[in-house]
């Protein structure tokens, strides 16, 4: 049976309240009473020692005892549960509690018996005897038997206290559970009340309502960077929607001007309109390869991902790398009149040379084809320690703020205007962002529009092949 989290949470304290009041109370039962009980014996051990002595004193230097402190010892040791007789040296009795008393004795031994039987119904216990010889310097004149209820005895007040413990570890118990299901609850509400708001809200992005977003409240941390992450996912699920259908109408619009125009020479040459020859048809063939290369096209943008997962990685020196590729755009550039500089740290990197020069060709390509006459690239190169910095910087159009977001994803472009003009194909940066991420580095835009745009490719010199 699947449990909810409030369940779970809340029976675990309470659980675990449960175990460590019941490991105290096994703690305080078990080794606490066999401690007390070894305490009792030991305070039993020492009562009958110091009546023996009390008893030893009041044997006179004339050889009788002083029958009425005697009694005062007996009745003393009676009132702590002790019956006392002492015998002289002849075995003559000289006090004797059960003769002095006999009912007050057989009351209190069964009142201990009771005691002991009620809280220990297993309990095994008797009338115990103890007999000390009563000597007198090194003399011995007379015996002292103690009787008691043995091996030892609980009295009301021992009972008492251990009643007490019990009740106190009760209590705790009590106040353990509640707080537990208090602490559980709550909790599990501050845990569970944003996860069932995540759920929800997953619920609704897959549902297409990609505007949903959570609020990202201080608090869990795993929660708040769930919550990002939510947001995350149906921030780039619309993106890729707003993608798709921009590149539906994108494909659309460039397939309808050729089929068009196909659709209209074949009407006129039907028609007789104009006459079949060479010529027209050549151009009706134009046509149908400009719609081929736009389905081909198509084909490409599956492809970009899945090549540029697999790397083969190589160390080389990345500014040579750079250096070279610089060099080989400086006729495009000049031929433009845009002006190409570069300048770089040695930085020696372990990656995919061919993958990473498509990201600087593709970078170089796009800084050429969106700066007018008169502006200025600049390429640089950073060593930042564990990694390369390659930053190419144009004076371009730039790229509006809403935009910068989705430059990256495949077949966007910023403009629709200016890609007929450029003749680009929304494709360079996505290759550029599946280069760079698969080598395990990060590529980000700072661009204004009239001001320029400024790319920066961060890559690890160690890249691992995934
Ligand atoms: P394209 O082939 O259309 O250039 P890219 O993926 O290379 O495709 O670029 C996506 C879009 O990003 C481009 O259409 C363009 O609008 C914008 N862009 C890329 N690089 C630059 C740049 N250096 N300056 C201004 N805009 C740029």
């Amino acid at each position: 049976m699947r449990r909810t989290l409030r369940f779970k949470l809340t029976f675990s304290y309470a659980a675990l309240a449960l175990l460590l009041v019941a490991l105290l109370s096994l703690f305080v039962n078990v080794l606490f009473q066999s401690r007390f009980k070894d305490y009792v014996i030991k305070g039993q051990q020492q009562k009958n020692q110091s009546i023996v002595g009390s008893v030893a004193n009041q044997f006179n230097a004339d050889g009788g005892w002083n029958g009425r402190n005697i009694e005062n010892i007996g009745v003393g040791a009676l009132e702590q549960g002790i019956i006392l007789k002492v015998v002289d040296q002849s075995g003559a009795t000289v006090w004797d509690a059960t003769e002095h008393n006999n009912g007050l004795c057989v009351q209190m031994l069964a009142h201990m018996a009771d005691n002991m039987k009620s809280h220990y119904p297993g309990f095994k216990g008797g009338y115990t005897q103890v007999s000390f010889p009563v000597k007198n310097g090194t003399k011995t004149v007379g015996i002292a038997r103690l009787g008691y209820y043995g091996p030892y005895y609980f009295t009301d007040n021992d009972l008492l206290f251990l009643g007490s413990l019990n009740t106190i570890l009760v209590t705790v118990g009590v106040a353990a559970l509640i707080a537990a299901l208090l602490l559980g609850l709550m909790m599990s509400r501050k845990i569970s009340a944003p996860l069932s708001e995540a759920v929800l809200a997953t619920s609704e992005i897959s549902n297409g309502s990609y505007h949903r977003r959570l609020s990202v409240k201080k608090g869990t941390k795993e929660i708040t960077e769930l919550a990002g992450s939510v947001n995350h996912l149906a921030e780039s699920l619309s993106r890729q929607e707003e993608l798709r259908k921009r590149m539906a109408s994108d494909m659309a619009h460039e397939l309808r001007t050729p089929l068009t125009n196909l659709q209209s020479s074949l009407e006129a040459m039907i028609d007789g309109v104009w006459e079949v020859n060479a010529g027209q048809l050549q151009s009706c063939h134009d046509e149908i390869l400009r719609i081929n290369r736009l389905v081909g096209r198509l084909e490409n943008l599956e492809r970009v991902e899945a090549e540029n997962a697999v790397l083969s990685l190589t160390e080389y020196e990345f500014s040579e790398l750079v250096n070279r590729l610089v060099g080989s755009f400086e006729p495009e550039f000049a031929k433009k009149g845009v002006s190409l500089t570069f300048q770089g740290d040695y930085v020696r990197i372990n990656a995919d040379q061919d993958k990473i020069s498509q990201v600087v060709i593709n970078l170089l390509s796009n800084s050429l084809k969106y700066t007018p006459v008169g502006g200025k690239v600049e390429v640089m190169l950073k060593d930042t320690g564990k990694e390369a910095e390659l930053v190419v910087k144009d004076s371009g159009i730039g790229i509006p703020e809403q935009d910068q977001p989705s430059i990256f994803e495949r077949l966007y472009r910023a403009d629709q205007s200016r890609s007929s003009e450029t003749g680009g194909s929304g494709l360079g940066l996505a290759i550029v962002k599946a280069i760079v991420i698969s080598h395990g580095g990060r590529i980000g835009v700072k661009s204004a529009p009239g001001q320029g745009s400024t790319f920066t490719v961060i890559l690890p010199k160690e890249s691992r092949s995934s």
